[in-house]
C-alpha cells in the first residue's frame, strides 16, 4: 500500500505537468472506489484550473480555481481529494494513450494530455469537495502533523501516553500523519526499538531517536522515489527504489544489515513487523540493568 514517500513522489511528478492547467472534461468507470466518484462531479470539475498538487498523510489534494466570472459570489477553490489505496495509479498520459483496463476516473486537460486514476482493486478513492478550506478542517481533526519537523514535546506526550506497542504507534495516523507498515518497520529499526515495546516505557531520548527516525527514513526514501510494491508507480509513471535498501521489512530469516543476525517476523497491531532481535531487543541494555540494580540488594537481604 503506497504510504508517505510513494504519495509523496506522485505529488511531485504531477505538480509541474499539472499546476496552472485546466480540467476541459470529467468521465469515469461504472465500477465503484472505495469512496466513489460521482457522476454529478464531472461537471463541477469541467473548467477549473489546477492552483496546485498538495499531500497531507497519505492522500493526494489537487487545489483548484473555480472562476464565475460576472456571477456575484466571485471564485471558488474546490479540492480534488485521491487516495491510491492499495493499488492505485494516477499518473498524467498523453490523451492519445488507449486508455488501460482499470481506470475509473480521468480527468481531461488543456494540453491534450489526461490526469488518470487507475486502480485494479479499487481499494482507492476519488473525491470532489466545494470547499478547499472546509476539506482542511475535517482533515486536520483526524490527522495528526506530518512527520517533518515535529513537536519533540508533542510526539513524546502522544508516545508515552498509551500502553499501546510502537508497532501500533506508528500506525495510528492521529499521532503522525503517513507512515504505514513497511516505514514504522524500518523507522524502528533505525532507532534500536523493538516493535512490541509498550509507548509508555519509552525513555524521551528513545523518543527522540524514535521521531529522527521516522523523518530520516521517510527523507531517504523520498530520494529513491518510494518503494515499488505492487502496481505502485509515481505520476510520471516511474517506480520507486527504496524496495532495495529495506533493512528488515520482508527479509525474514535474512541478516540484518548491522549485526547479521536473522531478521524475525512478527505479529503486532494486526500486521507483520519485522525487526532484528539483536538491534532491537524487547528489554533494552541499560533499562534491563538499572532493574537488576534494582533488585539484587532485596534479593540478597
Ligand atoms: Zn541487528
Amino acid at each position: 500500500m503506497p504510504e508517505l514517500p510513494e504519495v509523496e513522489t506522485v505529488v511531485r511528478d504531477l505538480r509541474p505537468l499539472l499546476t496552472g492547467r485546466s480540467i476541459v472534461g470529467v468521465r469515469n468507470s461504472k465500477k465503484k472506489l472505495r469512496r466513489p466518484w460521482n457522476a454529478a462531479w464531472n461537471a463541477n470539475a469541467t473548467g477549473t484550473t489546477i492552483t496546485g498538487v498538495r499531500r497531507r498523510g497519505k492522500w493526494i489534494l489537487v487545489d483548484l480555481l473555480q472562476d464565475h466570472r460576472g456571477k456575484t459570489h466571485g471564485s471558488q477553490e474546490p479540492c480534488l481529494r485521491i487516495h491510491l489505496g492499495m493499488t492505485g495509479q494516477f499518473t498524467v498520459v498523453p490523451a492519445a494513450t488507449p486508455e488501460e483496463d482499470h481506470v475509473h476516473v480521468v480527468f481531461a486537460l488543456d494540453n491534450k494530455t489526461e490526469l488518470r486514476l487507475r486502480d485494479p482493486r479499487r481499494f482507492g478513492s476519488a473525491e470532489w469537495f466545494a470547499s478547499r478550506a472546509e476539506l482542511e478542517t475535517e482533515m486536520n481533526a483526524e490527522l495528526g502533523p506530518e512527520p517533518f519537523g515535529m513537536d519533540a514535546i508533542a510526539f513524546l506526550t502522544a508516545v508515552t501516553g498509551t500502553t499501546r506497542n510502537l508497532k501500533a504507534v506508528l500506525l495510528d495516523q492521529t499521532i503522525v500523519a503517513g507512515v504505514g507498515n513497511i516505514y514504522a518497520d524500518e523507522a524502528l529499526f533505525r532507532a534500536k526499538l523493538h516493535p512490541g515495546r509498550k509507548g509508555k516505557s519509552l525513555k524521551a531520548e528513545e523518543c527522540d531517536r524514535l521521531r529522527a527516525a521516522i523523518e530520516a527514513v521517510l527523507t531517504k526514501a523520498i530520494a529513491s522515489r518510494g518503494s515499488t510494491i505492487r502496481d505502485y508507480v509515481g505520476g510520471s509513471g516511474l517506480r520507486g527504489g527504496f524496495q532495495n535498501e529495506f533493512a528488515v521489512y520482508g527479509r525474514t530469516g535474512e541478516a540484518c544489515p548491522t549485526c547479521g543476525s536473522a531478521i524475525k517476523c512478527e505479529r503486532l497491531a494486526g500486521r507483520s513487523s519485522h525487526y532484528c532481535p539483536t538491534c532491537q531487543p524487547v528489554n533494552p541494555p541499560r533499562l534491563a540493568a538499572t532493574r537488576r540494580g534494582a533488585r539484587s540488594p532485596s534479593g540478597r537481604g
